[in-house]
């Protein structure tokens, strides 16, 4: 039995990668922890209704359990710690604490040889003034710990904006970073296992919107070998370097051929959605496959893929079904603003085809074309 802290969508995928129901013979049973009522992971497995630094909880998740992993990142580094006193927790606690703090993550970044923007930690007004003449204007100032989404985070344009940032999110460890006019998003998902084997899927592009992923191309269209091979590279020794077992991504900026570290998820991601039917093996089989001791399935991709994200509105499902080819994953959550509710992947061999395609789902599924550095999306929250 294998236990996951966090029932969402994720956990979901999790589930449907590894029971036999779903025809992948892994054989596996599953338990989430979740303080929600019926989250989207209970329908593939016991669920244990309950906080995240509950011991009792955590002790009925981890009982009987062969390891534990989590689908979310800010699950308490504690409870993480106490499980692992009786059983394997993959990906280990210290790779969720380097990746609840955003100055941890950088340092971790740059300690491997993985660029970063330039940066200042800021924990008083003081800080945030120097950051500004340190580093000038424009700046993004985040919260060091929990933000997620574009939540928690301020754009400076302008001297009379620090008052407003400091205002919006003082009083908590922050982090001022340089705006980087970036050419765009892209991520890395890898994996690595027990014994120190690592592998990686391709490199893909991602845009936002409202500070959410919405759409995800893969692999990232152009990216020359030598790009991806960095990614793999910094991939390879971040992960090295928290021992990591399992699945991880690092969202990256492309700047002039450069690839800058932004932020780590140490657990599958919404922009490796697309491998469930774009790549050989899954993120979320891989993830089973390597916290369960198993070798690592190909990680190639079959052809283009896009993932469209659906976010906050029920969509039409019938007419997303009859767009050709058009993969819809529905999370059975209610909808609400900026919620994610499901997504749609589109694989195709011919990139013109997969393009034609992707104008069906968007003409169902609105997005905005990428809003680029001008049109930065940090909301606080
Ligand atoms: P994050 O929570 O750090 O992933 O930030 C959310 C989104 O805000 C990113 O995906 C970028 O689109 C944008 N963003 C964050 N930090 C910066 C930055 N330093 N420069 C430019 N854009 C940024």
């Amino acid at each position: 039995m294998i236990g996951v802290l966090g029932g969402g969508q994720l956990g979901q995928m999790l589930g449907l990668a590894g029971i036999p129901l779903a025809g992948i013979p892994l054989g596996e049973r599953f338990r989430f922890l979740d303080p929600a009522g019926d989250p989207p992971a209970s329908a593939v497995g016991e669920h244990v209704r309950g906080a995240f630094d509950d011991p009792v909880a955590l002790d009925r998740l981890a009982a009987g359990a062969r390891v534990v992993t989590y689908e979310f990142e800010r699950v308490p580094a504690a409870s993480a710690r106490r499980i692992a006193a009786t059983v394997p927790v993959r990906p280990g606690p210290a790779a969720l604490e380097a990746a609840q703090d955003r100055l941890s993550e950088k340092r971790l970044f740059e300690s491997v040889g993985l660029p970063v923007h330039a940066y200042r930690p800021v924990d008083t007004r003081e800080d945030l003034a120097r950051a500004a003449d340190e580093l000038g204007l424009p700046l993004v100032v985040k919260v060091r710990h929990g933000g997620y989404d574009g939540k928690g985070q301020a754009l400076v344009r302008d001297p009379d904006g620090i008052e407003a940032a400091w205002a919006a999110l003082g009083g908590r460890p922050l982090l001022a970073e340089a705006l980087v006019a970036f050419d765009r998003e892209v991520s890395i998902v890898a994996v690595r296992d027990p014994g120190g084997v690592t592998a990686a899927y391709p490199l893909v592009e991602n845009r936002h919107r409202d500070g959410i992923l919405d759409l995800t191309l893969a692999p990232a269209p152009g990216a020359p070998p030598e790009l991806q091979a960095e990614a793999e590279r910094h991939a390879a020794a971040v992960m090295g370097a928290l021992d990591f077992v399992g699945v991880l991504c690092i969202e990256l900026f492309e700047a002039g051929g450069r690839l800058l570290g932004n932020e780590l998820a140490p657990r599958v991601h919404n922009s490796g959605h697309w491998t469930i039917e774009g790549a050989r093996t899954s993120q979320f089989e891989n993830h089973l496959r390597a916290i369960g001791g198993l070798p690592l399935g190909p990680t190639d991709a079959i052809g283009h893929a896009a993932m469209v994200n659906l976010v906050g509105d029920e969509p039409d499902r019938a007419a997303l079904l009859a767009v050709p080819g058009a993969a819809v994953h529905l999370y059975g959550k209610a909808s609400r603003p900026g919620r994610k509710l499901g997504h749609v992947t589109l694989v195709d061999e011919d990139p013109e085809r997969l393009a034609a395609r992707l104008a069906a789902v968007r003409a169902l599924v609105p997005g905005r074309p990428d809003p680029g550095v001008g049109a930065f999306a940090g909301s606080v929250g």
